[in-house]
Formats: C-alpha cells, sequence, structure tokens
C-alpha cells in the first residue's frame, strides 16, 4: 500500500484540488476510462463547509472536471447524511442538483438505494449497491472532531454508504469495530481531505478551526492515522484505528507516512470563532499560517480536555513575527529562538502538546 500523503495550503479548495489530482496522477490510478467512478462527499447534515461539518462543493467541481479532462464519464456521487436528516437537503443546499445537471453526473442518495447485506469480522451491514459495485471510489472526507469517535476523516466518512438501519446498528456496537470493519470490505481508490475549516471536536460543525489545508493519499488507515496526529491524538486514541490496527487492516503508524509538500503555509489573518476563539487567549499570535495556528488550538483542546490549561500563565507565540526574537513558550520554526520551542513548519499538535505537557509539569 502506498505510503505518500500530499499536502497543499491554501485557501482555494478548487485550485487545490486540481493540484493534488495531477500530483498523485488519479486518472492512472483510475487507469480504465470505462470505470464507474463513486464521489463520495461528507453531508453528514445539510450545512454550509465554513461551519466545519460537510465538504466543500469546489472539490468535488474539481474532481469532476478532471475526470471529464481525462476522459472518465462514468461518474456517480453518491452519499446519505446522517440518521434524522435528509440528503436532498444537502444536495440542494450545496448545489449539487445544479452540478448534475451541468456535468451530467448521476446523484445518489445513499437512503434510498438497494442494499446488500455484508459480513465484516463478525459485523453485519446493509452497504448501498452504488458502492459496492463502483470500480473506483473517490472519498472526500473532512477532517473533524467527533464526540464520540475523538476523529472522523476517510474511514468513518464510509458510514454514508450504509441504510439508516445499520448507521444505527453501528451505534449500538460501539462505532469503533464497524468503522474499521466496513473499511475492510469498501477500499476507496483515492481519498483527498478537505481539511480548510474542520470542526474542532462534532461532526455536524459549530465550531470550525480555520486549517486552510487538503491531502491526498491513497491510503485510508495511514491517511486517518496521520491525521489523528495533527488533531493531537496518538492513532491508538481513536478506536477504530486500534482496532484497523489489531486486525491489521492497514497501517496505524503515521511516522511511516512520506508526506510530500506541495508548497508552503503562508501568513493569514486567523479570525477564530466560538471554541476556538476561546482556546486562543492562550496565543499570541503575529502574522500566523492557518495550519500552525490550527495545530496549537488542537493542542490547546487536548490539554483543556484534561483540565492542564488552568496553569499556563504565559501566551504562546505563534508566526513569522517572532523571528529573531526570543518569547518563552513559541510554536512553529518561527520560534525557534523561543526559550520553550515546537519545531515544524507547520508545529504539529502532538509536539506542541508533548511540549507544554513538560513546561506545565
Ligand atoms: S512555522 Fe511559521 S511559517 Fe511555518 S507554518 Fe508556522 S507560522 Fe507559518
Amino acid at each position: 500500500m502506498d505510503n505518500k500523503i500530499y499536502m497543499i495550503y491554501g485557501r482555494d479548495p478548487l485550485s487545490m484540488t486540481r493540484s493534488l489530482l495531477e500530483a498523485v496522477d488519479a486518472a492512472s490510478l483510475i487507469g480504465d476510462r470505462s470505470s464507474r467512478i463513486v464521489i463520495k462527499p461528507n453531508f453528514v447534515i445539510a450545512d454550509r463547509p465554513e461551519n466545519g461539518a460537510v465538504t466543500h462543493t469546489e472539490i468535488t467541481v474539481a474532481v469532476i472536471e478532471y475526470l471529464h479532462q481525462n476522459g472518465f464519464e462514468d461518474i456517480t456521487v453518491a452519499e446519505g447524511s446522517w440518521v434524522g436528516s435528509r440528503t436532498e437537503d444537502a444536495f440542494r443546499l450545496l448545489d449539487y442538483y445544479g452540478l448534475a445537471k451541468r456535468y451530467g453526473i448521476k446523484l445518489v442518495d445513499t437512503k434510498k438505494d438497494l442494499f446488500r447485506r455484508v459480513e465484516s469480522h463478525g459485523i453485519s451491514m446493509e452497504i448501498a449497491e452504488t458502492a459496492l459495485s463502483a470500480d473506483f471510489i473517490i472519498n472526500l472526507p473532512v477532517l473533524k472532531g467527533h464526540c464520540q469517535t475523538l476523529m472522523t476523516h476517510a474511514m468513518k466518512n464510509l458510514k454514508g454508504f450504509l441504510s439508516d438501519r445499520s448507521k444505527r446498528d453501528f451505534h449500538k456496537f460501539g462505532l469503533m469495530k464497524p468503522i474499521a470493519a466496513i473499511s475492510d470490505v469498501i477500499k476507496c481508490g483515492l481519498i483527498i481531505s478537505d481539511s480548510i475549516c474542520g470542526d474542532l471536536d462534532f461532526e455536524e460543525g459549530g465550531n470550525p478551526v480555520e486549517t486552510d489545508r487538503m491531502m491526498a493519499s491513497t491510503n485510508a488507515v495511514l491517511l486517518d492515522s496521520y491525521a489523528s496526529s495533527l488533531m493531537g491524538y496518538a492513532p491508538h486514541d481513536i478506536g477504530y484505528l486500534k482496532v484497523a490496527h489489531d486486525w491489521r487492516i492497514g497501517d496505524t503508524d503515521p511516522s511511516r507516512a512520506e508526506v510530500i509538500a506541495l508548497n508552503t503555509p503562508v501568513a493569514s489573518n486567523i479570525r477564530p470563532k466560538g471554541e476556538a476563539q476561546r482556546l486562543s487567549r492562550y496565543t499570541a499570535p503575529d502574522d500566523a499560517c492557518s495550519a500552525c495556528f490550527a495545530s496549537l488550538i488542537h493542542a490547546l483542546k487536548r490539554l483543556d480536555d484534561e483540565n492542564l490549561l488552568s496553569s499556563l500563565d504565559k501566551k504562546i507565540a505563534i508566526g513569522q513575527g517572532y523571528k529573531g526574537k526570543s518569547p518563552e513558550l513559541g510554536v512553529g520554526s518561527c520560534c525557534l529562538a523561543a526559550l520553550h520551542s515546537v519545531k515544524g513548519c507547520p508545529a504539529k499538535a502532538d509536539d506542541i502538546i508533548n511540549m507544554l505537557r513538560s513546561y506545565l509539569s
């Protein structure tokens, strides 16, 4: 299995997706021009992408246009919102009916699809026929927090292929084993991750964290493991990754990922909202890049969950404005002269947590 993860920074999902598709050479990955291609965004609910829950529509547009330009015509977008929400509402709000008309693609609300019962690792589930009969699946998850699984991304996004009955069963069985089990049935040929502004801790959004990055990989388990480290978790903190490791479904060691950055982050106007804004009172940004700042917010969130932040008496420096300065606490390569610093451009949340833990102890 390929261990490459392509990373790109920016605020334009359309051009970022195009660059990722070229970098991975998606046309060669798919191969046969007559392949039935299924694109799987995340519409857990009907909401705007800027709220942190759903895939940016521009990403799907870029994928469809790339596929057409490379001679692929059999394209379906398939998704089913969570139990209690109507997928059609998301299709309407996010202009998918318009896309279907403009590009001549098929649109499937998997809640209304035919289902086939499949068994994986002793777990029985009803999976949409559209997914099971696809030749190539392009998974477009949002990297965001989740109140039960802590993180949701490529593997958990497959839940949208289930019947509502199986979605309920997944919760009954505790989510972790079922998510690992469906990941062993549905193998995505390509994952393009929307990590533009995923939610800090809830899959339904509301607390988006501007991260301004996207990733591409062919390896869902390794990508999710790497993504967990970006959110300040170890892979074994995420229950379904632990199960994936135990069942040998894939490699969960993020250090084995070969991360290929297509560009470098640039300083941006940081505008934290909601919970991110509350946590940002511990920070002192000066020309910081969103990806670095998001890592700091995720690290602060992990430490806040452990009630460790009340003893933090210094603001944490971050950003290009600190080059050549020596603050007490600093994050990212721009702040390497800080008394307590974390390297990385951008810095990673798990490294920030380790530095702050040792500073606070
Ligand atoms: S280390 Fe500096 S330049 Fe690099 S991502 Fe962080 S703030 Fe931006």
